[in-house]
């Protein structure tokens, strides 16, 4: 199996993952996508991109909240599988017989087979609030605003003359979402607690990364504008 992070967690590269896709399958290997930080803020069209799999967290930026359920994509040329290993629970079997309690077990094709119990509903009101609003706005206007919006960002820290922070997040606005992971020289955790104390709030990988992501749904060209001039003045 091949199983790597769609935007990568700590540099914020996004990764072309139609092409890991193909590599790994021409290695004869199941390919999986993590989307923790892919889901809500980019467009990996899972379909096309060919990949089996794919899981990622809603509490991040589709701000169903900590602790709130996960997503799982399996591609549809596996939809009718049977047989595929998986976590088996009365919710992926065939309704109709559930409660016959007989072998063998009869998963249900297509998503409903991937079901496994009882989902927790004030998890799935938030993740529901949620996604009304994306689908309201819509991932191509997001994507879209994210894209000035980091690309804004990244001009921003271009301007601040020093040689203490380097921007380790591929420029190319295709090969990222929203973040922008900051390489701060001869800096520690105390930065970004001295951000948190100005009300932005990023936050700091060790040894030496600030990640900051502008997200287009809530913040403005306004918080970023600021974000950057308390960020030169903490420098
Ligand atoms: C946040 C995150 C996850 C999600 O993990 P949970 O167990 O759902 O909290 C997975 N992978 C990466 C790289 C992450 O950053």
């Amino acid at each position: 199996m091949l199983l790597i992070g769609g935007v990568n967690y700590y540099t914020g590269q996004y990764l072309d993952i139609k092409k890991i896709a193909a590599l790994g399958h021409a290695k004869s290997c199941i390919v999986g996508i993590d989307l923790a930080h892919g889901a809500g803020n980019v467009s990996p069209e899972l379909h096309d991109s060919g990949v089996d799999f794919a899981a990622w967290c809603t509490y991040k930026y589709l701000n169903s909240g900590p602790g709130s359920l996960a997503g799982l994509f399996v591609h549809e040329r596996h939809a009718k599988n049977r047989n595929l290993p998986r976590f088996a629970g009365w919710w992926n079997h065939n309704k109709e017989t559930r409660f016959n309690m007989r072998q063998p077990f009869d998963v249900m094709p297509g998503a409903e087979g991937w079901q496994l119990s009882n989902p927790p509903i004030l998890s799935m009101a938030a993740i529901k609030a949620s996604l009304d609003m994306f689908d309201l706005v819509g991932m191509k206007a997001l994507r879209k605003k994210s894209e000035k919006l980091t690309g804004y960002f990244e001009f921003l820290i271009q301007q601040i003359d020093t040689d203490r922070i380097k921007i380790i997040t591929p420029s190319n606005p295709k090969e990222r979402g929203c973040q922008l992971s900051i390489q701060v020289k001869d800096a520690d955790k105390s930065l970004h607690q001295k951000l948190m104390d100005k009300n932005v709030i990023t936050d700091w990988r060790e040894p030496d990364v600030i990640r900051c992501a502008p997200v287009p749904m809530y913040n403005s060209f306004k918080d970023v504008y600021e974000m950057v001039a308390i960020l030169k003045t903490l420098l």
